[in-house]
Formats: C-alpha cells, structure tokens, sequence
C-alpha cells in the first residue's frame, strides 16, 4: 500500500521547490575518540563536560518548546519525553558517573560518556524488564546527545546521501550545511532554525530551497520516502500524490523559466529609470558559490564571509594557507574589489578550532565573538591580517571588521594591522599597495549610535541589518519561535539604518548595506532612498535586486523614503513600501 501524503508548516527560509528523497540524518551513534588527560587539564575536560551537558539541555529546551506548537496527542507525548531527557540531563546517574570518571580514570569526556553508558546498561540487563529496557533506550538517546555536543564533528553533514536527495534533520548548523553538497542535495527541511539564521542565508546562497521549523515531520519522514520543499510556502509534503507531484513539477519548471528570463538582466547596468547607477556586489560564503558569483554581473564581492575558513576543522588556518585562498578568489574576480571580512565566528557560527576557551562566551550573542574574539586572540587576528594583505597584492582588496561596538576595537585592530603591516615590509612580502582600506560592519546598535564618530576613524561602512535588527529589537534571529516578530522594518531599526548611513555620506565614506534586506527587491526602493547606493547580497539574488532598480524612479524612492521615516508604525510602513512596490 502507497503512504498517505502528509504535509507540515515551516517557514520558508530558502525560495524554490525542492522535490527528492529523504535522507534523514541519525540522531544516532557517532564514532568515539579516546585518549588519556594529563592530570593538569582534567579541570578543563570537566568544563568540556558541563559546556556539552549545557548545550544538550538548551537543544532539549527549544525542542521542548517546539513540541508545544505541534497540534493534538503528539505535541504532548512528545513534550513529555523530552521533559524526561531534559531532567536526565540535569542531575542523573550518566553525567554524574561520567564527570567521575574523568577524575578518576583521566579519559575525556566523551569515553567517560560511553563508559557510564556500558555500566549502566550492564545493571539494568541483569534486571530483564521491558520497562527498564526502554528507559535505557532513553539513556542511550541523551548520551548520543551528549557525545555529539562533545566532539563537535560535523555529523559528516550528508556525505551518504544521494544525487537527488533532500536533507531532513532536527537541526542543520551553518558548519553542517557548509558542506552540503548542491549537486546532490535538493533541498532541506529541519525543524529548528530560523529566516535569518547563518545556515538559512547559506541554503539561499548555494540556491537550495529550504524550510525551517517544521514541527511533527521528523516522527514521520522516513530516509527514501519522496518530499517535495516548497521553499516559498514553507511546506514539506511527504509522499505527495501523482496529482500534488505534477502541481509542484510544473512550479518548478516556470521558476526556471522566470530564472532564465532573469539572467538575460545580466549584462544590463543597474539603472533607476531616471538615470542613477547603484552598485550590486555579492555576498561570498563558501568557494563553491565563485562560479554562480562570476556569471552574476556583481561588481565585486561586498562581503566575503571568511568562516569558511575556520569551520569543520580542530586548527585554525594558517597565514599561508588564507593568503593562498583569498589570492585564488581576488585572482577570479579580476579586479573588482573584494571586501574581506574578518573573522566573524561566535553565535551559531561556531569555529572550535579558534574559539578555544572562549567556546561558552563565543556561543552567545552577547559573549566573545566577532571583532572581540579577534582582538582575545591576537594571534590568529594577525595570521588573518597578513593573509588578506597579501592577497591584496593580487588585485583590489578591503577590510571589514564585524561586530564592532565601540571606538576603541577599531583603534586597536588599526594598531595590530600596523604591525602587521611593518612585518610583512621588513620581510619584504608583496603586499597590496595602497594598503587596503579599513572599514567596519555596522550591525550593534551602539556603533549606529556612534556611526559620526566611527566614520572618523573608518574608511568605510558595511551596515549588516541581520544583526542589526536583533540586537535593535531583542530577537534571536536563528530561533523560528520569534521568527514572525523579526522585522527590518520596524522603525526602530529604519531609524538607526538612516542615522549610520547619513553619518557615512556625511564624513564622506562609502557607505553599503549587505544583510538579507539588500538582496529583497521589496526594499530596493527604501534602500536607496535612505542614500544607498552600494548594496551586497547573495549572487542569486541580484538579477531580482536588478530589475527592481530599472523600473524605479530616484526621485519618487527618495520622496516615499521620507514619508516612511516620519512614522512610528511598522504596519504602516509595510502598507508604504508595498503600495509603492506595487506601482511599479
Ligand atoms: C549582518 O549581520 O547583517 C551581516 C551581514 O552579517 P552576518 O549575517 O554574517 O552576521
Ligand atoms: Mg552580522
């Protein structure tokens, strides 16, 4: 007998249908590594433990949540047995024995993990009860958890799956689908994750549809049943119908179609119908995108997300190895400029390899990351200056410091670059000449608050509206519970847009915008009137972007523009921008 079709709601974080077969990745057993603990960093493998057992409870608590969205008998059983591995996690038998055993045996955390599991297993086999036995299903389940938090290894993010597969997972990490491979995967559905979040901007750059938060799907899909992503709808619908498969397959095809008419935008200039020339860079994240960003007709890479660097490895990259890197993609774009931005790992772009003891602090919003963790670390802050310097010498390069929040990191990157700088000279090493420019992301709201006097000691300004709006607003922008309340629009964060922007044009330095509202034809218009004319986006969103700039006119953005900025309701403002989208 053929399954029922079945659908679920998410969020579609990544436009397009996707239409393959599951792979669902394991929750499952990963491999172990095993090796002893000088005594000295016992201490510190203990923290390792309790970073883990932490980060295991806060995934237990999101899914819990979640839970609760999910309709009916489902939703509650559901909440009732995470509730169950949410306490284990707590105080149970499996934490306490393994944190013990680290003491006493000095093995790491994760073989201290599995050796709990083996003894508790053996005592409950010994009691041959049906119930004990699931209960040590459950146990298993948290320590798998647990030890997965503990290495860190990207589950080898769906090396297994095939050509034509659609990648099914509670959570996908931007780690993780930094290695998807495009040319076998189709499309994703994971049930945590938001719009905004790193692996969401990194699904709509590799052109993969994608829906996040779907509640319910993962009981149900099983690896090889066929799913279609309606990355425009956000649904996931799981062995559709003959009838629900030619629906989709004819979308796909005028998707293509509209795409293919796109493209032909791609030696046209972006002109405003009343004659002005706005500049459409790309956004880069990871070198398989180079081709899609050549054949784009962007000017330039206006921001080059250099985690791909660091992510999916225990070491950080070496000076030689970044500079070999960047020189292959200043090389390719042939002289358009390249902004560089420095390491921006921290948050859910998590990098063990340099985090290192900042690892806790780093994984929050507000803790050690960005521009701060580089400046904790000056060693690979240096390592990473050098390179990009280096590579300057190969065509036209900037710097782009993120998450910066005040005068004095800009001062002190400005100091360790001079260094930099004079060691490269003495060891005579061809460097970009004039040294590239040094310029900051505007994304916190104390430096839009401080943009005057920032953009006396920048030498231009990338204001990053992703983080922009959470930090304006409060909102976790990975999480899909506060998804809806996520918005750019809200005045709140137009006004510190507006002010950062006239602080640069004021001091006279460039002045871009590259977070995801830049690349949504939906605020070309507004963009532009607040006096962009540089905007940065994923590659495959500029033929859009394009055609939105052509049918405009200047002088009519700039008017709404105004209006726009003298109201204090978002609605209001939605309702203003859409009406004008809608004239043209
Ligand atoms: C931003 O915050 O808007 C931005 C462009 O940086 P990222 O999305 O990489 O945090
Ligand atoms: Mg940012």
């Amino acid at each position: 007998m053929s399954k029922q079709e079945k659908t679920f709601s998410g969020l579609g974080v990544s436009p397009g249908i996707g239409i393959g077969v599951a792979h669902v990745r394991e929750s499952g057993v990963i491999a172990v590594p095993e090796y002893c603990i000088p005594a000295k960093y016992l201490d510190e493998e203990r923290v390792r433990l309790k970073d883990a057992v932490n980060r295991s409870r806060r995934q237990i608590g999101r899914l819990k949540a979640k839970a609760k969205t999910m309709p009916g008998a489902a939703g509650e059983e559901l909440g009732y047995l995470l509730d169950a591995y949410y306490h284990m996690f707590k105080n149970s038998r499996l934490v306490r024995g393994a944190e013990q055993r680290i003491t006493d045996e000095r093995i790491n955390a994760e073989m201290a993990v599995q050796a709990e599991v083996a003894e508790i297993a053996k005592s409950f086999s010994a009691m041959d009860d049906a119930y004990i036995a699931a209960r040590l299903e459950d146990i298993r389940e948290v320590a798998n958890r647990l030890v997965r938090n503990l290495t860190k290894t990207p589950v080898k993010a769906f090396s297994q799956a095939p050509k034509g597969s659609i990648a099914i997972a509670e959570e996908i990490t931007p780690a993780d689908a930094a290695q998807l491979d495009p040319g076998r995967i189709e499309g994703i559905a994971t049930l945590l994750g938001g719009p905004e979040s790193h692996t969401a901007i990194l699904a709509r750059s590799l052109g993969l549809p994608a829906v996040m938060g779907a509640s319910g799907m993962i009981q149900v899909i099983e690896t090889g049943d066929r799913v279609v992503i309606d990355g425009d709808g956000g649904k996931v619908i799981v062995n559709p119908t003959p009838s629900t498969l030619a629906i989709f397959e004819r979308r796909q095809a005028e998707r293509l179609l509209e795409e293919r008419r796109l493209a032909r935008l791609r030696k046209q200039p972006a002109v405003t119908r009343d004659g002005t020339r706005i500049g459409l860079q790309a956004n880069f994240e990871l070198p398989i995108q180079m081709d899609m960003i050549a054949q784009s007709g962007s000017g330039g890479i206006g921001l080059l997300r250099s985690e791909f660097m660091y992510m999916n490895r225990d070491d950080a990259p070496g000076e030689e190895e970044q500079y070999r890197a960047l020189k292959d993609i200043v090389e390719r774009m042939d002289g358009k400029p390249v902004t560089v931005r420095t390491l921006d790992a921290g948050g859910d772009k998590a990098a063990a390899a340099v985090t290192g003891v900042y690892a806790e602090s780093a994984s929050s919003a507000l803790g050690i990351r960005g521009i701060r963790l580089s400046l904790a670390r000056t060693e690979i802050f240096e390592a990473q200056l050098a390179a990009i310097t280096r590579a300057g010498a190969h065509g036209n390069v900037r710097i782009l410091l993120p998450m910066v929040s005040s005068i004095s990191e800009v001062r002190k990157a400005r100091e360790i670059f001079s260094r930099v700088v004079k060691r490269l000279r003495r060891k005579r090493m061809p460097i970009a000449d004039p040294l590239p420019p040094i310029g900051i992301m505007i994304e916190v709201p104390s430096a839009a608050l401080s943009a005057d006097a920032l953009a006396q000691i920048s030498d231009f300004f990338a204001i990053g509206s992703n983080d922009l709006t959470m930090y304006t607003l409060a909102i976790d922008r990975g999480d899909e519970q506060v998804a809806h309340l996520f918005d750019s629009l809200h005045p709140a964060v137009l006004r510190l847009i507006q002010f950062s922007a006239e602080a640069g044009l004021r001091a006279r330095i460039p002045v871009s915008i590259c977070g995801e509202m830049a690349g949504d034809p939906r605020y070309t218009a507004l963009l532009l009137g607040l006096g962009f004319r540089e905007l940065s986006m994923t590659a495959t969103s500029i033929p859009r972007v394009k055609q939105r700039i052509r049918s405009m006119d200047l002088v009519a953005a700039d008017y709404r523009a105004r209006v726009i900025m003298d109201q204090s309701d978002a609605g209001r403002i939605a309702t203003l921008l859409d009406d004008f989208n809608a004239l043209a």
